[in-house]
Protein backbone atom coordinates (compact mmCIF):
# COMPACT_ATOMS: atom_id res chain seq x y z
CA UNK A 1 0.00 0.00 0.00
CA UNK A 2 0.99 3.73 -0.50
CA UNK A 3 0.54 7.13 -0.81
CA UNK A 4 1.17 9.75 -3.53
CA UNK A 5 0.53 13.38 -3.51
CA UNK A 6 1.69 16.80 -4.92
CA UNK A 7 0.74 20.16 -4.97
CA UNK A 8 2.94 23.14 -7.01
CA UNK A 9 2.64 24.62 -10.45
CA UNK A 10 2.86 21.24 -12.11
CA UNK A 11 0.28 18.74 -13.58
CA UNK A 12 -0.71 16.86 -10.77
CA UNK A 13 -2.31 13.86 -12.24
CA UNK A 14 0.89 12.35 -14.15
CA UNK A 15 2.63 12.81 -11.03
CA UNK A 16 0.47 11.05 -8.82
CA UNK A 17 -0.25 8.29 -11.40
CA UNK A 18 3.51 7.58 -11.94
CA UNK A 19 4.31 7.49 -8.17
CA UNK A 20 1.50 4.82 -8.13
CA UNK A 21 2.84 3.03 -10.25
CA UNK A 22 6.41 3.23 -8.27
CA UNK A 23 5.10 2.12 -5.20
CA UNK A 24 3.23 -0.96 -6.60
CA UNK A 25 5.69 -3.21 -4.79
CA UNK A 26 4.58 -2.54 -1.65
CA UNK A 27 1.59 -4.52 -2.39
CA UNK A 28 -2.53 -3.28 -2.58
CA UNK A 29 -5.91 -4.69 -4.02
CA UNK A 30 -7.26 -0.74 -5.17
CA UNK A 31 -6.01 2.49 -6.25
CA UNK A 32 -7.66 5.71 -6.25
CA UNK A 33 -6.87 9.25 -6.97
CA UNK A 34 -8.34 12.83 -6.43
CA UNK A 35 -7.82 16.01 -8.35
CA UNK A 36 -8.71 19.66 -7.89
CA UNK A 37 -8.30 21.50 -10.94
CA UNK A 38 -9.55 25.10 -9.41
CA UNK A 39 -13.82 24.23 -10.26
CA UNK A 40 -14.07 20.58 -9.56
CA UNK A 41 -12.90 18.25 -7.01
CA UNK A 42 -12.62 14.52 -9.09
CA UNK A 43 -11.90 11.30 -7.17
CA UNK A 44 -11.92 8.35 -9.14
CA UNK A 45 -10.87 4.93 -7.32
CA UNK A 46 -11.20 1.34 -8.36
CA UNK A 47 -10.20 -2.13 -6.96
CA UNK A 48 -7.79 -3.62 -8.97
CA UNK A 49 -4.41 -2.11 -10.30
CA UNK A 50 -3.41 0.71 -11.03
CA UNK A 51 -3.38 0.38 -14.74
CA UNK A 52 -7.34 -0.40 -14.38
CA UNK A 53 -7.42 3.21 -12.37
CA UNK A 54 -5.37 4.79 -15.37
CA UNK A 55 -8.04 3.37 -17.89
CA UNK A 56 -11.00 4.80 -15.76
CA UNK A 57 -9.66 7.89 -15.53
CA UNK A 58 -9.09 8.88 -19.05
CA UNK A 59 -12.99 8.56 -19.27
CA UNK A 60 -13.33 11.00 -16.07
CA UNK A 61 -14.29 14.71 -16.85
CA UNK A 62 -11.25 15.99 -14.55
CA UNK A 63 -7.63 14.82 -15.14
CA UNK A 64 -5.71 18.27 -14.93
CA UNK A 65 -5.01 20.26 -11.45
CA UNK A 66 -2.25 21.59 -9.67
CA UNK A 67 -3.29 19.61 -6.49
CA UNK A 68 -3.56 15.84 -6.05
CA UNK A 69 -3.22 12.42 -3.96
CA UNK A 70 -3.36 9.20 -4.66
CA UNK A 71 -3.57 5.74 -2.66
CA UNK A 72 -3.18 1.88 -3.16
CA UNK A 73 -5.06 0.26 -0.55
CA UNK A 74 -4.52 -2.53 1.27
CA UNK A 75 -7.62 -3.25 2.83
CA UNK A 76 -7.85 -3.77 6.52
CA UNK A 77 -11.69 -2.54 7.24
CA UNK A 78 -14.20 -3.10 4.57
CA UNK A 79 -13.47 -5.45 2.10
CA UNK A 80 -11.85 -4.61 -1.37
CA UNK A 81 -14.06 -2.59 -3.76
CA UNK A 82 -14.49 0.71 -5.04
CA UNK A 83 -16.59 2.33 -2.80
CA UNK A 84 -14.18 1.39 0.36
CA UNK A 85 -11.13 2.39 -2.35
CA UNK A 86 -9.48 5.69 -1.34
CA UNK A 87 -9.80 8.82 -1.58
CA UNK A 88 -12.34 9.30 0.82
CA UNK A 89 -14.80 12.57 0.89
CA UNK A 90 -15.66 14.32 4.16
CA UNK A 91 -19.77 14.66 4.20
CA UNK A 92 -19.45 18.30 3.07
CA UNK A 93 -17.62 17.04 -0.24
CA UNK A 94 -15.15 19.60 0.82
CA UNK A 95 -12.35 17.67 2.41
CA UNK A 96 -10.66 14.37 1.04
CA UNK A 97 -7.82 12.05 2.43
CA UNK A 98 -5.75 9.14 1.68
CA UNK A 99 -4.77 6.74 4.42
CA UNK A 100 -2.32 4.13 4.66
CA UNK A 101 -3.10 2.22 8.42
CA UNK A 102 -5.56 1.66 10.67
CA UNK A 103 -7.69 3.76 13.27
CA UNK A 104 -8.40 1.12 15.43
CA UNK A 105 -10.97 3.16 17.66
CA UNK A 106 -13.03 3.73 14.64
CA UNK A 107 -16.12 2.16 15.90
CA UNK A 108 -16.69 4.21 18.75
CA UNK A 109 -16.11 7.26 16.89
CA UNK A 110 -18.55 6.27 14.23
CA UNK A 111 -21.21 5.66 16.39
CA UNK A 112 -20.43 9.19 18.16
CA UNK A 113 -20.17 11.46 14.35
CA UNK A 114 -23.20 9.07 13.15
CA UNK A 115 -25.41 10.67 16.45
CA UNK A 116 -24.17 14.24 14.98
CA UNK A 117 -25.74 13.35 12.04
CA UNK A 118 -22.84 12.12 9.77
CA UNK A 119 -23.25 9.16 7.02
CA UNK A 120 -20.78 7.12 5.92
CA UNK A 121 -20.39 5.28 2.35
CA UNK A 122 -18.12 3.16 3.04
CA UNK A 123 -17.14 0.00 5.71
CA UNK A 124 -13.33 1.89 6.12
CA UNK A 125 -12.02 3.85 9.46
CA UNK A 126 -10.47 6.15 7.06
CA UNK A 127 -14.03 7.76 6.27
CA UNK A 128 -14.28 7.71 9.93
CA UNK A 129 -11.00 9.80 10.80
CA UNK A 130 -11.70 12.61 7.34
CA UNK A 131 -15.28 12.86 8.93
CA UNK A 132 -14.18 13.68 12.62
CA UNK A 133 -11.72 16.13 11.30
CA UNK A 134 -14.37 17.79 9.72
CA UNK A 135 -16.28 17.84 12.73
CA UNK A 136 -13.82 18.91 14.75
CA UNK A 137 -12.76 21.89 12.05
CA UNK A 138 -16.73 23.12 12.09
CA UNK A 139 -17.36 22.80 15.89
CA UNK A 140 -13.89 24.39 16.94
CA UNK A 141 -13.57 26.97 14.01
CA UNK A 142 -9.87 25.81 13.10
CA UNK A 143 -8.05 25.60 10.34
CA UNK A 144 -7.20 22.57 8.39
CA UNK A 145 -4.31 21.49 9.80
CA UNK A 146 -5.24 22.45 13.54
CA UNK A 147 -8.27 20.06 13.17
CA UNK A 148 -6.19 17.48 11.56
CA UNK A 149 -4.22 17.30 14.64
CA UNK A 150 -7.06 17.41 17.00
CA UNK A 151 -8.47 14.68 15.41
CA UNK A 152 -5.31 12.50 15.25
CA UNK A 153 -5.17 13.35 19.22
CA UNK A 154 -8.65 11.27 19.40
CA UNK A 155 -7.56 7.94 17.62
CA UNK A 156 -5.32 4.82 18.13
CA UNK A 157 -3.88 3.23 15.99
CA UNK A 158 -0.93 4.00 12.66
CA UNK A 159 -1.43 5.63 9.61
CA UNK A 160 0.27 7.90 6.91
CA UNK A 161 -2.61 10.58 5.75
CA UNK A 162 -2.75 13.06 3.28
CA UNK A 163 -5.73 15.30 3.51
CA UNK A 164 -6.64 18.08 1.59
CA UNK A 165 -9.29 20.96 1.37
CA UNK A 166 -10.84 21.69 -2.07
CA UNK A 167 -11.59 25.48 -0.90
CA UNK A 168 -8.13 26.24 0.05
CA UNK A 169 -6.61 24.08 -2.54
CA UNK A 170 -2.89 25.84 -2.20
CA UNK A 171 -2.29 23.14 0.95
CA UNK A 172 -1.94 19.19 2.15
CA UNK A 173 -1.85 18.23 5.85
CA UNK A 174 0.01 15.11 5.91
CA UNK A 175 1.02 13.41 9.40
CA UNK A 176 2.74 9.71 9.89
CA UNK A 177 2.34 7.27 13.07
CA UNK A 178 3.87 3.79 12.42
CA UNK A 179 3.75 4.24 8.32
CA UNK A 180 6.26 5.79 6.22
CA UNK A 181 5.72 9.44 4.95
CA UNK A 182 8.30 11.19 2.31
CA UNK A 183 7.88 14.78 1.35
CA UNK A 184 9.85 16.18 -1.92
CA UNK A 185 11.16 19.75 -1.04
CA UNK A 186 10.85 20.94 -4.94
CA UNK A 187 10.99 25.08 -5.52
CA UNK A 188 7.50 25.58 -4.56
CA UNK A 189 6.04 22.69 -4.90
CA UNK A 190 5.80 19.77 -2.94
CA UNK A 191 5.92 16.03 -3.16
CA UNK A 192 4.24 13.60 -1.00
CA UNK A 193 4.88 9.82 -0.85
CA UNK A 194 5.89 6.96 1.18
CA UNK A 195 8.84 6.64 -0.11
CA UNK A 196 11.22 8.87 -2.25
CA UNK A 197 11.01 6.87 -5.34
CA UNK A 198 7.45 8.90 -6.66
CA UNK A 199 9.28 11.94 -6.79
CA UNK A 200 13.15 11.21 -6.89
CA UNK A 201 13.31 13.12 -10.67
CA UNK A 202 11.85 16.19 -9.25
CA UNK A 203 13.92 16.78 -6.70
CA UNK A 204 16.66 15.43 -4.25
CA UNK A 205 15.68 17.16 -1.58
CA UNK A 206 13.79 14.68 1.49
CA UNK A 207 12.26 15.46 4.72
CA UNK A 208 10.83 11.95 6.20
CA UNK A 209 8.13 12.74 8.71
CA UNK A 210 9.19 10.83 12.02
CA UNK A 211 7.03 8.77 13.54
CA UNK A 212 4.43 11.47 15.64
CA UNK A 213 4.68 13.87 12.90
CA UNK A 214 2.71 16.26 10.93
CA UNK A 215 3.52 19.08 8.41
CA UNK A 216 1.14 21.32 6.36
CA UNK A 217 2.79 21.79 3.01
CA UNK A 218 1.56 25.13 1.15
CA UNK A 219 2.50 26.82 -1.97
CA UNK A 220 4.23 30.05 -1.51
CA UNK A 221 4.93 29.17 2.71
CA UNK A 222 7.84 27.62 4.58
CA UNK A 223 6.87 24.06 5.40
CA UNK A 224 6.22 23.77 9.03
CA UNK A 225 6.62 20.34 10.93
CA UNK A 226 5.28 20.05 14.45
CA UNK A 227 4.61 16.95 17.16
CA UNK A 228 1.01 15.72 17.07
CA UNK A 229 0.61 15.22 20.90
CA UNK A 230 2.17 18.41 21.80
CA UNK A 231 2.14 21.38 18.85
CA UNK A 232 6.10 21.46 19.54
CA UNK A 233 7.53 22.76 16.26
CA UNK A 234 10.15 20.90 14.95
CA UNK A 235 13.04 21.66 12.68
CA UNK A 236 12.59 19.93 9.72
CA UNK A 237 16.11 17.77 8.51
CA UNK A 238 15.74 18.01 4.48
CA UNK A 239 18.16 15.19 3.43
CA UNK A 240 20.27 15.24 0.09
CA UNK A 241 19.06 12.13 -1.79
CA UNK A 242 21.98 10.91 -3.63
CA UNK A 243 20.23 8.36 -6.27
N1 LIG B 1 -7.48 0.93 7.03
C1 LIG B 1 -7.65 1.55 5.76
C2 LIG B 1 -8.63 0.75 4.91
O1 LIG B 1 -8.87 -0.39 5.14
C3 LIG B 1 -6.34 1.75 5.01
C4 LIG B 1 -5.68 0.49 4.54
C5 LIG B 1 -4.33 0.73 3.89
O2 LIG B 1 -3.33 0.84 4.62
O3 LIG B 1 -4.25 0.80 2.66
O4 LIG B 1 -9.19 1.27 4.00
Amino acid sequence: CGIVGYIGKRDAYPIVLNGLKRLEYRGYDSAGIALYDGELLNVCKTKGKVSDLEIKMQAASVIHGNIGIGHTRWATHGVPNDVNSHPHYSNSGNLVIIHNGIIENYEPLKKELINRGFNFKSDTDTEVLINLIEDVKNQEDVKLGKAVQIALNQTIGAYAIAVFDKNKPNEIVVARLGSPLAIGVGEDEFFIASDASPFLEFTKNAIYLEDGEMAVVRTHKDLKVRKIHDDSLVDPYVQKLQM
